[in-house]
């Protein structure tokens, strides 16, 4: 059966990659449907209710700054926010928010709900419709049999493709725990031309608040003042604040690990994907760091309305029974009930290398991946990527080019580079040293750096517009404004200033130069003359922007130089066997990758510059 109207793109999976991949092809004014197993599950957190962190916050705020939903959600629904690294430098800085679960995945929702050009449908998709000549998707079959026209596709399935849970040494199928994995479609994929692997992640049990001794842990509260994620966020918007707190493993709760590996799907082969590195489990804790006898847990309420919380730190597939018996051993969780069990689920994942830098696969015309079936672990990752080949996508049904950020734009441009690069062959996730020109790339100038690219490709709407174009003027007109005032020897502002630093000052100095002092905030030096800045985005932009000014005009010229080589486009037939010099490992892995540009080929791992220049001196001589 044929559903009545055809769509430009067809989004599947309503997570955090299909989400804002369906709200971008929509904003752009593309006609979407978003189909999904389940519309109550809509934005839902698989796992930890947290949204950011280092180098996630990045990608949120890049998001946020085209217009996504994640930070606008997150403020909306976040009950604990801090600032993570917040005496580092200005590119580590991080905002970090515990999630209410119910409330982000209301706002998911109604953010959804309410975008205009967005259908939304809930059914399992079980095949894809490709045209075998073409190589063309052309749409979606669910499990009803019903029929959806689009000749763009973006998948978007999570951990649900063929996904199996284990907890100890019995597994079952499941997308995660409670829902249905993706069986048919995870099969149809496998007759396709694209390269299935494996991949595992785990969860650890939840646990009920009223049974946990919180008087024995360290109380962690969030910030003050409290942060923001969004560009356009307020901490009006916030709902009740609530503490974390914190508590420890010890050597009896390692004893009690280390008593049921026997009884572990990791540890007896019956796993065999490979787990995220950055986020183990803890049976994985203990065995690769076997000189630690302590682990910290924070414990993270699931929300405002439930009893639940999330212990982070302590994911496990072990037996159930030893599930408990860790969990009592750990100081204030003597009598802890817990509601759900830990587990770690296996799932498919395609090598990323198989995509174009738009997210659309190679080998199949208009199907575009995004989110963990691409290798990646994390909500974050996975709403940058949904967002980048939503757009895509609805760039394709437009007939326009795709676009992708470059590394020295975006973070979303390194994690995009570094996966259909190099590939991954465990679950990736974002950090800031993962990125060359962190102080270029930081969180605090993400709409700077996007939100007018997000305008022209219409990803921006009037009222985010409005608040970044009087932003960008305020900050040029206070940058200008503290260029101007100065400070003269001997008046009262001077004496103010000589408190402070216990120096005279000798010459006069405008409050520009005075802000470049490590020793000087804004706040010491703007209201010195004339009035301070009210609006704290601005000022904070006005003081790093100062601050930093030398360090990031050199990191300007370093990306201007990498650019010039860059860009150089390599041609696609290139038979890289021909190439004189290179190693037979390098021939290789520039022929499984096809790199597109020079800068692409440059990032896979082994490429020396010398192996650079082969390259070119080989395409000139070629051409
Ligand atoms: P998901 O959020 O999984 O969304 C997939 C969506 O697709 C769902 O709505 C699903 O119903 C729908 N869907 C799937 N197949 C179909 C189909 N055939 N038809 C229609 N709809 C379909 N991340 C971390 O950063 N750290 C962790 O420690 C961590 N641990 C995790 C542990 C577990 C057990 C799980 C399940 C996930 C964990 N994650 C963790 C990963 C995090 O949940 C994902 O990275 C993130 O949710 C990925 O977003 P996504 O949009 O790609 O997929």
């Amino acid at each position: 059966m044929d559903f009545p109207k055809q769509f430009d793109v067809i989004v599947i999976g309503g997570g955090h990659a299909g989400t804002e991949a369906a709200l971008a092809s929509a904003r752009m004014g593309v006609k979407t449907l978003l189909l999904t197993h389940n519309i109550e599950t809509l934005g839902m957190m698989s796992c930890n209710p947290a949204i950011g962190g280092i180098g996630k916050s990045h990608l949120v705020k890049e998001v946020d700054a085209l217009g996504g939903a994640m930070a606008k959600a997150t403020d909306l629904a976040g009950i604990q926010f801090r600032i993570l690294n917040a005496r580092k430098g200005p590119a580590v800085r991080a905002t970090r928010a515990q999630a209410d679960r119910a409330l982000y995945k209301a706002a998911i929702r109604t953010i959804l709900e309410n975008q205009e050009n967005l259908w939304i449908f809930q059914q399992a998709a079980d095949d894809l419709v490709v045209d075998e000549s073409t190589s063309q998707v052309r749409g979606v079959v669910t499990n009803m049999g019903v029929r959806f026209l689009a000749p763009n596709v973006v998948l978007t399935a999570g951990t649900f493709l063929g996904g199996k849970i284990h907890i100890g040494l019995e597994s079952h199928s499941g997308g995660r725990a409670g829902d249905p994995p993706s069986i048919a479609l995870a099969n149809r994929l496998r007759e396709l031309p694209l390269d299935v692997q494996r991949l595992k992640t785990g969860t650890p049990a939840r646990i009920d608040a009223r049974s946990v001794d919180f008087s024995v842990m360290e109380a962690q509260p969030g910030d003050t003042p409290i942060p923001v994620m969004s560009f356009l966020g307020s901490v009006d918007q916030h709902p009740e604040q609530v503490s974390c707190y914190i508590t420890h493993t010890n050597e009896r709760t390692h004893e009690i690990i280390r008593g049921g590996l026997d009884r572990s799907p990791m540890f007896t082969g019956v796993i065999e994907g490979v787990g995220p590195r950055y986020c183990p489990s803890i049976e994985d804790k203990i065995t690769r760091f076997a000189d630690k006898n302590s682990h910290q847990v924070f414990l993270e309420p699931e929300g405002l309305s439930t009893h639940e919380l999330y212990p982070n730190g302590i994911s496990t597939s072990l037996p159930f029974d030893v599930q408990i018996n860790l969990i009592h051993s750990i100081r204030g969780l003597e009598n802890a009930h817990i509601t759900r069990p830990g587990y770690a689920i296996e799932y498919d994942f395609f090598d990323p290398r198989g995509l174009k830098y738009s997210l659309e696969t190679k080998s199949i015309g208009g199907l575009f991946f995004a989110g963990q079936i691409n290798g990646t672990t994390g909500y974050e990752e996975a709403a940058a990527q949904g967002l980048l080949a939503g757009m895509n996508a609805a760039l394709r049904a437009q007939d326009k080019e795709s676009w992708c950020p470059r590394r020295d734009e975006a973070y979303i441009g390194v994690l995009v580079d570094d996966l259909i690069t190099n590939g991954t062959s465990e679950p990736y996730r974002m950090f800031t040293s993962r990125a060359e020109y962190r102080l270029i790339l930081r969180e605090d100038n993400a709409d700077l750096r996007l939100t007018e690219k997000g305008r022209e490709l219409g990803l921006v709407d009037d009222e985010r517009w409005a608040a970044f174009t009087n932003k960008k003027e305020r900050i040029e007109r206070e940058s200008e404004r503290l260029r101007g005032a100065f400070i003269h020897p001997g008046s009262s502002a001077a004496t103010v200033l000589e408190n402070k630093l216990s120096r005279p000052i000798s010459r006069e100095y405008s409050l520009l130069e005075l802000l470049r002092r490590p020793e000087l905030t804004y706040n010491d030096v703007a209201g010195l003359v004339g009035d301070a800045e009210t609006q704290s985005q601005v000022a904070e932009q006005v003081e790093i922007q100062t601050k930093y000014q030398g360090y990031i005009d050199r990191q300007k010229e370093e990306i201007d130089r990498m650019r010039r080589y860059e860009n150089t486009r390599i041609p696609e037939a290139l038979d890289y066997s021909l190439i004189e010099g290179l190693s037979n490992e390098l021939k290789q892995k520039l022929g499984d990758a096809r790199p597109e540009t020079l800068g692409r080929a440059s990032r896979i791992q082994g490429m020396t510059p010398a192996a650079v220049s082969l390259l070119l001196v080989y395409m000139k001589k070629r051409s």
